[in-house]
């Protein structure tokens, strides 16, 4: 990662009450999650792809945490459940579709419960990312989101919005439209509740 990039990003972002902390790859980022949270904690999961690849959530399961990630639902009504209960933990854990250096996270969602948890709720939120995420500005930040992260995401989760053939955003009226919540995060009211976690990998969407 170059090191001016990421000394400014981290600065707009401390300016704005979100810690960032870099680190070389997904196991490092794991094993400094594992130490940071306790055992007793509740933790609700945003799914990602970057969170799937670290198996974050199987190694919280064993050690005896509390974790509420949709993916475990079985059923709708026991996925709906879940994604409710993640609202209310002391710590909740997500990718996201795109940070600006001047200190913006942003994310589109199908259904908004990701935004919302992280938003507001969970006492704690950690966002992890990989070095491929960074982008300038909002602008930009928007850009990626609706160009790269929606058509991997719909694709991935079987839906076929225009996006997925064509590899851009037409802002789409479909009924497989996946993007139906954009959320930015301009900064955080309380100083220790959000970190952003950035890996000098490329990881996820
Ligand atoms: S609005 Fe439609 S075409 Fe655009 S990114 Fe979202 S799902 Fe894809």
């Amino acid at each position: 990662m170059d090191t001016n990039t990421i000394n400014k990003l981290k600065e707009n972002f401390r300016m704005r009450n979100i810690e960032v902390e870099c680190f070389e790859d997904l196991t490092e980022v794991k094993n400094h999650i594992l130490k940071i949270i306790d055992e007793e904690c509740t933790i609700g999961i945003g799914h990602s792809a970057t969170l799937q690849k670290m198996n974050i959530v199987e190694s919280l399961m064993d050690r005896g945490n509390i974790v509420y990630d949709k993916e475990l639902g079985k059923t709708k009504d026991e996925t709906k459940m879940l994604k409710k209960k993640a609202l209310i933990t002391d710590w909740y854990i997500t990718g996201s579709n795109a940070v600006t250096t001047d200190g913006r996270i942003i994310n589109v969602d199908h259904s908004g419960n990701r935004v919302a948890a992280i938003t507001f709720g969970p006492d704690k939120v950690i966002v992890v990312v990989g070095k491929n995420k960074i982008v300038d500005n909002v602008e930009e930040g928007i850009k990626r989101v609706r160009n790269i992260a929606c058509p991997l995401n719909a694709k991935r989760a079987g839906y076929n919005p225009p996006c997925v053939e064509i590899n851009r955003c037409v802002d789409c009226t479909s009924k497989e439209r996946v993007c139906n919540v954009l959320s930015i995060i301009e900064g955080q009211a309380n100083k220790n509740r959000m970190k952003l976690f950035i890996v000098n990998e490329e990881c996820g969407f």
